[in-house]
């Protein structure tokens, strides 16, 4: 979901809105465009890449006009090339649209568009939409679309012109955030407070299914089935920076507290309840090959590693397919032995580490089938692998990943489900799943709770310089994600191992004092889990546990419990390394380290 700028009122508004565009690119962005009315036609220009790019390629005629809009496209559907960025036409270049989010039934709208004569340009699900708005056109841009918008499943923040209402912008929302902003005899529309903040503080918040119709002397606004609606003008007090962070301090905290939206977001349109399926709609060119794979094996680096190594237990549960795990930079090196009916999937949120891109070609080379799971639309590993599934978690700018390995684990098991039912999992065994997958992201909400004792631990806890994390089964793979997450933005030394291997060594470093953090969830390994807690304390050893919510008997084993709420034993790790994420913040912020930007790390790791 990326920036929305629209602007209508008596200055040049090019420059109104290319740096409102400027303002937004915090976000994230793989391209930006731009629309003016020039007189009674629609002027449009779009570049891919920096907003600077764009502004290269803007011409005089682009200023004078008093209307335009301006867009910075973070890709959902279709590459992030020049043609698919916004702002999109319809109606036969008369009218333009741009558009955050993503409209699910774009298919069938489609089918019905291009049977009426319709043809697209783009690849994208926007373009449907302004096409849409398009076809009801009848000389009142309002009523274009609302009746366009009530035939649309999915989220939208749009913002829409027609050549022929120089004097309206069109704006609706639903699931996608639109205000719209008051200022001296001009409007302003923006997806994000931060855009528009420099012209005017006063400003109406759009909600679910409301249109408004915003022209130089004011604006209206009302539902889809244009019942009017009152709105209430509020002062924006934020700064920017706090906009920006929407009330956190930090992206880190930001996007760790998404995780139930983006979750959502990440699944939405994939789980088919009435077929029992998933809909991973990326894999479908490779349908063929993947009911004969015989083996997996998945690849990637850091946090995409402990996805995967989740992953593992998934498709071998569900899918029950052989799988593997490998570190992307071992495996390039390796010489690996690939047999026919073998798919290795590149796992990386930007989609450009060298390593796991790396990892991509030999297996490509090697006759394997080559599959990606990754977040940037259009980025390398996305291009070159044969088919594959995108996480749909929206930018990520804290360097410490965490949306994006929930996404990851998500989509894991999305696609475990998916493998699975292509061979022995009924339909009713994999709803069952899917329903519990469905669930998690209230049960997300509801770990985030545990966000003030994970607080109060790290502070206590903010000078010990050694720190042990255990798990067994998938929670240890969820060690490996918190220790790592501690390591990276507070600079603490912390260790992940497999609850069970401490007494092969990694006792010996047990001494009076040190935190232990161990993920023991109701399930299978609680019992043997309990075990290796007391293996701790005898030694001194200060217990931390992650635990489910009523989970009595670990109150009075542990100095601390972070709870989490009670979830299907294959979808844990999506909860329990929710506190572990708080935990690291909170140290991070206890010693006084730059949480959003750690040392010596990047957020895209691009050299070997
Ligand atoms: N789904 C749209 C696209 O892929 C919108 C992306 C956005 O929110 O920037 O073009």
């Amino acid at each position: 979901m990326c920036g929305i700028v629209a602007y209508i009122g008596q200055r040049d508004a090019c420059p109104i809105l290319l740096e409102g565009l400027k303002r937004l690119e915090y976000r994230g962005y793989d391209s930006a465009g731009i629309v003016v009315n020039r007189g009674g036609a629609l002027l449009m220009q779009r570049a891919v890449g920096r907003i600077s790019a764009l502004e290269q390629k803007l011409d005089a005629r682009m200023s004078g006009p008093n209307a335009g809009m301006a867009h910075t496209r973070w890709a959902t559907h279709g590459a992030p090339t020049e043609l698919n960025a916004h702002p999109h036409f319809g109606d036969g270049k008369r009218l333009a649209l741009v558009h955050n989010g993503i409209i699910e039934n774009y298919r069938v709208l489609k089918t019905f568009l291009e049977a009426k004569g319709v043809t697209m340009e783009s690849d994208t699900d926007t373009e449907v939409l302004a096409q849409l708005v398009g076809h009801f056109y009848e000389g009142s841009l309002g009523d274009a679309v609302r009746q366009a918008l009530r035939e649309v499943r999915g989220t939208f923040g749009i913002a829409v012109m027609h050549a022929n209402e120089p004097d309206v912008i069109v704006a609706a929302r639903r699931g996608s955030p639109l205000i719209v902003g008051i200022g001296k005899d001009e409007y302003l529309v923006a997806s994000d407070a931060a855009a528009i903040v420099q012209h005017t503080t006063q400003a109406i918040y759009l909600s679910d299914n409301e249109v408004a119709v915003v022209s130089r002397n004011g604006f209206h606004t009302t539902t889809l089935d244009a019942a009017p609606v009152s709105k209430k003008v509020e002062e924006l007090e934020m700064t920017l920076e706090q906009i920006e962070l929407g009330g956190h301090s930090h992206f880190m905290m930001k996007e760790i507290f998404e995780q139930p939206d983006s979750i959502r977001t990440c699944m939405r349109g994939r789980i088919d309840h009435d077929t029992g399926r998933v809909v991973l709609g990326g894999l479908t060119s490779v349908n063929k090959e993947l009911l004969h794979t015989k083996r997996i094996i998945l690849t990637g680096c850091g946090t995409a590693w402990h996805a995967a190594l989740i992953g593992e237990y998934l498709i071998e549960d569900l899918a029950r397919i052989p799988c593997e795990v490998e570190y992307a930079s071992e495996f390039r090196y390796r010489n690996p032995i690939l047999e026919d009916n073998t798919a290795v999937v590149a796992i990386s949120q930007s989609g450009e580490t060298a390593d796991t891109l790396a990892a991509l070609r030999e297996a490509r080379d090697k006759g394997a089938l080559a599959l990606g799971i990754v977040n940037v639309v259009g980025s390398t590993i996305a291009r070159e692998t044969d088919a594959g599934v995108y996480l749909h978690v929206g930018p990520e700018i804290g360097v410490a990943s965490t949306k994006a390995f929930t996404g990851q684990v998500t989509v894991l098991a999305m696609l475990a489900a998916y493998l699975g039912r292509r061979r022995h999992l009924s339909a009713g065994e994999c709803n069952e799943f899917l329903t519990s997958l469905d669930g998690i992201t209230d049960s997300i909400k509801r770990a985030l709770e545990s966000d003030g004792a994970a607080r109060r631990v790290a502070e206590e806890f903010q000078d010990a310089g050694n720190w042990l994390y255990l798990g067994r089964g998938a929670q240890y793979p969820v060690a490996l994600e918190g220790a790592l997450k501690l390591k990276e933005i507070s600079y603490i030394h912390a260790e992940g191992l497999p609850a069970a291997e401490m007494k092969h060594g990694p006792i010996a470093l047990i001494n009076p004092g040190m935190p232990v953090v161990i993920i023991v969830p109701r399930g299978h390994w609680y019992e043997k889990t309990l075990g290796n807690i007391e293996e701790v304390r005898s030694r001194g050893g200060r217990i931390i546990a992650v635990a489910t919510e009523g989970d009595r008997q670990i109150a009075k084993m542990a100095e601390h419990v972070l709870y989490v709420p009670d979830v299907p034993e294959a979808l844990q790790p999506l909860v329990t390394v929710v506190p572990l994420q708080l935990l690291a913040y909170h140290a991070a912020v206890a010693r006084g380290c730059d949480v959003d930007k750690p040392r010596n790390l990047a957020k895209s790791v691009t050299v070997e």
